[in-house]
């Protein structure tokens, strides 16, 4: 495949933004190379600047389940956008969506819209510290919740990619709220509750961990997690901004029938366009102003081309009873049909799956946290992503990250990813 028009493209964009992209992943770090500019995406297929078919694996990090421009999605917007694009008044909209968003998730009386994961992560913890009238909060390293200053201790995808685990401009007094425990590890979070008496607001955490390959919680952390939150006065945060709306209609709370206080979504709840929300029982979400004393607000909050989308998307998967299920199918079998091909060609890999999300590892041992997630071999991955690419198959240009299955995908784009891969690792 030819890349002239892309690198041509980027090198124009580095004089004029930094490090030539809007988010740093999508630089192409941790594989080398320049990034690939997409000109348009329909279904299943990228296509890029210099007329290359890409089969994607990405979907912009989440959003497009049902696949790139979705119609229903994309004539909601066009109609919408035809009344007017921003009032910031109220549109009966909002309503539409959030009473749809509360009928799908259990748990939740209320909803809050705002414009990305990083915003609803951030005022999850606000909201969090408001109620309890407490200071520190725990995460786990490897998960990632945005880049807000609360969260970037040691986080994952992007920071870990960089090397830069701790980004400079956090303050050591933001810092010093926010504990690290061990992904997948009671006795580490019990340990620091114990230390940190009566002080702790929240435990945040993707209850499916996304960020640092797919890692699925091992059987009883995440029924620990609640107990412990319950016992200690403790509010649990799942953030679902990846996983909400795919691995269930009502995400992991649902999958694992577990409740959690508070719960983020982002993704697949905007149907690609910039939402992120936030949602809780009634007696916590009336916390927030104008109702109670903790503040939030967005100008852009609950606009009305990203409520359209959005609704469009929810609408489309609650009128879907089977899209979970066969989304899970088809990745099961991509997961079997990779397997095969490696172990054919000797390679040392472990795979993550649960429902749509998938991470192949250049490891042998399980990926459990982020210290075994470390363990891959990325000069293996940078040549399996290299090779991909030139195969016409784009996975994520890191090795920290998930794979998303969308509906689109047909078993013969899976069986031609699954021989992709055969033809690149004979070459490792
Ligand atoms: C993507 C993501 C975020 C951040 O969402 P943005 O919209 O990029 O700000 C937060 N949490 C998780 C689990 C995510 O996957």
């Amino acid at each position: 495949m030819i890349y002239q028009r892309s690198s041509q493209l980027f090198a124009e964009a580095e004089k004029v933004i930094p490090g030539g992209v809007n988010s740093p992943v999508r630089a192409f770090k941790a594989v080398g190379g320049t990034p690939i500019f997409v000109k348009s995406a329909k279904g299943a297929y990228l296509y890029d600047e210099d007329g290359n078919r890409l089969i994607d694996y990405i979907n912009s990090w989440g959003p497009m389940i049902l696949g790139h421009a979705y119609e229903p999605v994309v004539e909601a917007v066009i109609e919408k956008a035809k009344l007017g694009t921003s009032f910031g008044m109220p549109t009966e909209l909002e309503t539409q969506i959030a009473a749809l968003a509360v009928s799908m998730v259990p748990n939740i009386d209320k909803i809050r819209f705002v414009n990305s994961g990083t915003e609803a992560c951030m005022s999850a913890v606000r909201l969090a510290r408001g109620f309890t009238k407490r200071d520190k909060i725990i995460k786990f390293a490897g998960c990632y919740h945005g880049h807000s200053d609360s969260f970037l201790i040691q986080a994952g995808s992007g920071a870990v990619t960089f090397g830069t685990p701790n980004s400079p401009g956090v303050t050591a007094g933001t810092a010093k709220d926010t504990l690290l425990a061990k992904y997948n590890d009671l006795e580490n979070v019990k340990t620091l509750i114990e230390a940190n008496k009566n002080e702790i607001a929240a435990i945040i955490v993707e209850p499916v961990a996304g960020n640092m390959g797919c890692i699925p919680p091992v059987k009883g952390f995440l029924e620990g997690l609640r107990e412990l939150c319950t016992a200690n006065g403790i509010l649990l945060i799942f953030d679902e901004v990846m996983t909400g709306f795919r691995l269930a209609r009502g995400g992991v709370q649902e999958l694992f029938n577990i409740n959690a206080d508070i719960v983020c979504f982002g993704k697949v709840i905007g149907g690609g366009l910039p939402v992120g929300a936030f949602a809780a029982r009634a007696e916590i979400m009336n916390y927030l102003a104008p109702l109670g004393p903790v503040y939030q607000a967005g100008t852009l909050s609950g606009n009305p081309l990203a409520m359209a989308a959005g609704l469009a998307m929810l609408q489309a998967l609650d009128n879907d009873r089977e899209i979970f299920k066969r989304l899970e199918e088809k990745t099961a079998y991509l997961s079997a049909g990779i397997e095969k091909v490696l172990k054919a060609n000797n390679v040392v890999f472990t795979i993550n799956q649960i429902g749509s999300m998938i991470s192949v590892h250049f490891d042998a041992n399980p990926v459990t946290d982020f210290q075994s997630a470390a363990a891959g071999d990325n000069e293996t991955f940078k040549k399996f992503f290299h090779g991909l690419v030139a195969e016409g198959v784009y996975i994520a240009p890191s090795a920290y990250e998930t794979w998303f299955i969308t509906d689109a995908l047909t078993y013969e784009d899976l069986d031609f990813t699954i021989q992709a891969i055969d033809k690149v690792s004979k070459t490792f």
